[in-house]
């Protein structure tokens, strides 16, 4: 897991809020992200964790495109072998070419320069798994063809036997029963749902997948059985994901890598194991806190958290974690930290990161 595969550069999506005065209409900008970098390898899976209002699921679909970013850069790293362009003919192909100059040449390929058509033919690469595996199943679509949707919707297939023999294969891969094929989500559990949400994601072949908060709505033993497949599914097809979730248990099974996200902005960055034993920012040592721990009698000093999460509207100065902060000193709320390596994969910002040590001893 060396290769890159996704590069974020300083990724900001801004919003406008209108509110109204007196006599006027006021327009504030809403900073939802607020100057993002990190890099996702190929088949690697970065867990991205934060409280609710933290930006997290705007991280996510900035990415996919599903929301224009207002600045920065999402470079999505193709290659030769990779790159599926069977579905695309004619025409079509010369001007995919011409534009992209993609599909036979591997390089970078800026997805915030994609649009209309070379957005379309290049959504297959990426995808997104929903929260609620109730609400994001089409209840008059049967199985088969909400898995085959992507497929269709793309234009990457047209010919029916070709489809089916797809949906069947990645029905088959993420544990489906064939016969539910034909039949309709109301007749599935949630954890047969978030299958079919998977295998919908996943019928492309895609190099990347979002999963936002995926495992949220399912009883702890479903989760379990879902974080258990997707692992599966990144070994037999080396697909990437970025594994959205406030449960830092969950995303500690199955992620290589976590970045903690504080009102817009990435606060630490590392690979699991270092994040979750020896973290370096206080805001990732208040979340570990609150992670029930295998011997509650175990010499820890947890962090308990005062006040709400800031409105972005109205970030604090400096460091926006110092109104929430027990270690801020006045630097803090008059300067705000760089995002700065403490070694070669080790991401934080805070002034004073090297003076805490919160290690803990594994297991706890
Ligand atoms: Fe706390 Fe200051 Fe570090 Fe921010 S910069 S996390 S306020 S010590």
């Amino acid at each position: 897991m060396t290769e890159t595969l996704i590069e974020v550069k300083n990724l900001q999506v801004r919003f406008p809020v209108r509110s109204k005065k007196l006599f006027r209409t006021e327009t504030t900008e809403l900073r939802a992200v607020d100057g993002v970098s990190f890099d996702i390898k190929r088949g690697e899976t970065v867990g991205l964790v934060g409280e609710s209002g933290s930006g997290k699921t705007t991280v996510g679909r900035a990415i996919l495109r599903a929301i224009d970013p207002s600045a920065g850069e999402v470079i999505f790293h193709t290659r030769n072998d990779e790159v599926d362009v069977a579905h695309i003919e004619g025409e079509e192909l010369r001007k995919f070419r011409q534009h992209m100059n993609l599909v036979f040449k591997a390089g970078p390929v800026q997805l915030s320069s994609l649009s209309g058509d070379m957005l379309r033919m290049f959504r297959p690469r990426m995808s997104l798994v929903f929260q609620d595996p109730y609400s994001s199943l089409n209840p008059r679509m049967t199985v088969r063809d909400i898995i085959a949707e992507p497929l269709v919707a793309s234009g990457m297939m047209s010919n029916r036997d070709e489809i089916d023999a797809r949906v069947r294969e990645i029905a088959a891969r993420c544990k489906l029963n064939l016969e539910h094929l034909r039949r309709f989500p109301h007749a599935f559990s949630g954890g047969q749902r978030q299958r079919i949400c998977i295998a919908r994601a996943l019928v492309s072949r895609p190099d990347f997948v979002v999963c936002d908060e995926s495992v949220s709505a399912l009883d702890v033993s479903i989760q379990a059985e879902i974080v258990n497949l997707l692992k599966d599914l990144q070994d037999e097809m080396g697909v990437a994901f970025l594994f959205i979730a406030h449960d830092l248990s969950v995303v500690a099974q199955i992620s290589h890598r976590v970045a903690v996200l504080y009102v817009g902005k990435f606060v630490e960055y590392a690979p699991t194991e270092k994040l979750f034993f020896a973290p370096r920012h206080p805001y990732t040592h208040a979340l570990l806190s609150a992670v029930p721990r295998a011997d509650p009698d175990a010499d820890f000093d947890p962090i308990k958290l005062t006040g709400e999460i800031p409105n972005p509207l109205a970030a604090p100065s400096g460091c926006r974690f110092h109104t929430r902060c027990p270690y801020a000193r006045p630097r803090c709320s008059a300067e705000e930290p760089d995002w700065r390596a403490l070694d070669e994969d080790h991401f934080v910002a805070c002034h004073f990161a090297e003076e805490f040590d919160f290690a803990r001893p594994s297991g706890h």
